[in-house]
């Protein structure tokens, strides 16, 4: 079976490359000739997987699945959640939405936080949506050089260590984006 994973986020695509088997082979947005941002104009995180799987499977013809991810911090209501690319501004620049997510949190005692994926899947006609949810919190400071976007400041529960000090593997295992890729991979493998 080929997949088109719609992401252009590297770091995405070495994660998931990761946890899908060998019998799916995954193609890249470059690998079917979509160079265009693709949009993700909605407003929740659901609506964005939803809309960048549907516009490369009506655009490209290609079977497909697509992620997107929020941090949702409780102090801050649930923000950046759908926003979260974007919280610092249009420059999506992963550093100035850390430096504001700390600034934002620097009165608060409550750092609970989540990460939330959703995948959103089009195969044969149908479309299925697969959720995964890491809890942890937010850090008072920076630590660590993996990973990317706010892993630096994210604990998941049960840990000392941020995302950005763990391995890829780890981070596969407990978190968000390995959790519902896992569901998506049990999916595949059940409709054989
Ligand atoms: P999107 O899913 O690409 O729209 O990501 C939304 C925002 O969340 C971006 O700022 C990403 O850098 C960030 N993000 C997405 N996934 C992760 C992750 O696994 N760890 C840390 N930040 C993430």
């Amino acid at each position: 079976m080929q997949l088109v994973f719609a992401t252009n986020n590297l770091n995405k695509l070495k994660e998931v490359q990761r946890l899908i088997p060998d019998n799916i082979k995954l193609l890249s947005l470059e690998d079917i000739g979509c160079l265009e941002d693709v949009p993700e104009t909605q407003s929740t995180i659901e609506g964005n997987a939803i809309q960048k799987a549907e516009y490369i499977k009506t655009k490209y013809g290609y079977d497909c699945f697509a992620d997107d991810t929020g941090l949702e911090v409780d102090a801050l209501n649930g923000e950046p959640g759908v926003y979260s690319a974007r919280y610092a501004g249009e420059q999506r620049n992963s550093e100035d939405n850390i430096q504001k997510l700390l600034h934002e949190l620097e009165d608060h005692t409550n750092r609970q936080a989540q990460f939330k994926t959703v995948i959103a899947l089009e195969l044969n006609g149908s479309q299925h949506t697969f959720t995964g949810i890491c809890k942890g919190e937010i850090t008072k400071s920076k630590s660590g050089n993996e990973g990317f976007g706010y892993d630096p400041v994210f604990k998941a529960e049960g840990y000392d260590k941020t995302f950005a000090e763990i391995s890829l593997e780890e981070k596969n295992r407990i978190g968000h984006r390995g959790k519902a890729v896992n569901q998506l991979v049990n999916f595949l493998n059940s409709i054989g």
